[in-house]
């Protein structure tokens, strides 16, 4: 067992954590599959409105890489296909029969998978619709699996952003499939790196697999962060990394030859009167998480994660990477002369708020406190900044279109974990800038 501190970091301390009870939830009336959430994947559209469709039919592939599929989570028929600006297909949302049919795929047992090629086992991803699921580093890109091996493969079965699904509750009963998943990985990549925090309790037979503890504040569990932390050599800079949950699918998948469809998933935040988590349908609509739930009259649905997610619509559905719902008041009217109060309970990187005396979890909402400015060179930022970035410079020569400066402040070890934008008294967006600039030399990598 390897120990890792991670020096940098914030804990936000937020109101809304999920209890680890866990809810199932019955069979929504539809699922669906946002394509425009899938970041590196032009989509291609395989099936068109009223198609009937089985669990486990392709529902669209990539226009650059054909053999990457994305399948139906349900069986029913095809009930509508959203478009987004610029006409992106947005979702195509499934109406689930009440009897699903389900596409059958060849199940292995677990001698099957040592005497198999890496690149077989691939494909059965690739066929399954799972592959995507595996993120290649530094870009969190879709591996290409006739490329290099990865150096190393990092499983995370750590939840330190408000607010994921604990480990402990989607691997309960699980081990078993656990054990598998990080077979199948070992025929990738010898070195697989499965890490968790320091403090979180495992089941004995998970904690026995753990190879990494890792202490420190959010994002500690990133595999990104890790990897800054352990690599030798740039050579290593191009890993794989999977999170614990969607290693459990692709086992499923590979050990019984059925397209899976249950996730463990939390609802939380402050606008939720009861955080929890809930097992529910792969793509369910976001509408029936929310049910009878809620505690504010104009709440905001964040999908993914506080800091990393993206806006759901009321009418939306979960994503096909995502696994958290967050909820968080809209504020409404702007409060008369906050900024002369002492702020006891605003949630706040800076030590100017009396909060800071008072450690207790508190209620973010959509109001960031004022408008946008000029940087005033606080570097709240580069404290936080796990992998040793300093976003402001960052941000300047990014505006500047030094590439090349960009690139030597460590753009590419960006984990995105979206910190430096909260603690910004300035509020610039520069976790957004960073992403979509990674995302800009991705595509002309690609190009060639
Ligand atoms: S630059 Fe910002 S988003 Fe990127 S790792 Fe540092 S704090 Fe996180
Ligand atoms: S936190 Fe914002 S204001 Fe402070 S140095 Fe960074 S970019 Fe500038």
């Amino acid at each position: 067992m390897i120990r890792v501190r991670i020096p940098k970091g914030h804990d936000p301390n937020l109101l809304g954590r999920p209890s680890l009870d866990l809810q199932v939830l019955g069979k929504p009336a539809t699922v669906a599959v946002p394509p425009a959430r899938i970041a590196f994947v032009k989509p291609r559209l395989a099936v068109t409105t009223g198609d009937a469709v089985r669990i486990g039919s392709v529902l669209f592939e990539d226009k650059q890489r054909p053999d990457l599929r994305f399948l139906s989570p349900g069986g029913g028929h095809v009930a509508e296909i959203r478009y987004g600006a610029r006409r992106r297909i947005r979702e195509i949302v499934v109406q689930l029969a009440p009897v699903e049919e389900v596409e059958a795929f060849d199940a292995l047992e677990a001698a099957d998978v040592e005497g198999l090629p890496p690149a077989d086992l691939a494909r059965r991803l690739m066929r399954g619709g799972l592959w995507p699921l595996l993120r290649q580093l530094p870009y969190r890109s879709i591996p290409d699996p006739a490329g290099e091996a990865p150096a190393m493969i990092f499983v995370g079965l750590a939840a330190r952003e408000p607010f994921l699904p604990a480990p402990e509750v989607y691997l309960e009963g699980r081990e078993d499939l656990l054990r598998f998943g990080l077979q199948v990985l070992a025929r990738f990549c010898r070195r697989v790196c499965v890490f968790t925090e320091a403090a979180r309790r495992l089941p004995p037979a998970v904690a026995e697999l753990v190879t990494h503890r890792v202490s420190g504040a959010y994002p500690l569990d990133d595999p990104g962060v890790l990897l800054y932390r352990l690599r030798r050599h740039a050579g290593e800079n191009r890993c794989w990394a999977v999170n614990g949950q969607d290693l459990l699918m692709i086992a499923a998948f590979l050990r019984e030859g059925r397209f899976p469809t249950e996730r463990t998933v939390v609802l939380a935040g402050s606008g939720v009167a009861d955080p929890v988590h809930a097992r529910i349908r792969w793509g369910a609509p976001l509408s029936q998480l929310t049910a009878g739930r809620l505690s504010c009259p104009e709440p905001r649905l964040v999908v993914g994660g506080l800091f990393r997610g993206f806006r759901g619509e009321p009418d939306g559905h979960m994503g096909y990477h995502e696994s958290a719902l967050t909820v968080i008041p809209e504020p409404g009217e702007r409060e008369f002369l906050k900024f002369v109060r002492p702020g006891a309970d605003l949630p706040s990187y800076s030590r100017t708020f009396l909060s800071r005396l008072r450690p207790h979890p508190r209620a973010v909402s959509t109001n960031v406190n004022g408008g946008r400015r000029a940087c005033i060179a606080c570097g709240f930022c580069a404290q936080v900044c796990p992998v040793d970035i300093l976003p402001q410079m960052t941000l300047k020569s990014i505006l500047a279109e030094e590439v090349e400066e960009v690139l030597a402040h460590g753009l590419l070890d960006c984990v995105e974990c979206g910190l430096c934008t909260y603690v910004c008294p300035s509020k610039i967006e520069l976790a957004e800038t960073f992403r979509q600039t990674r995302l800009r030399y991705w595509r002309e990598q690609a190009r060639g």
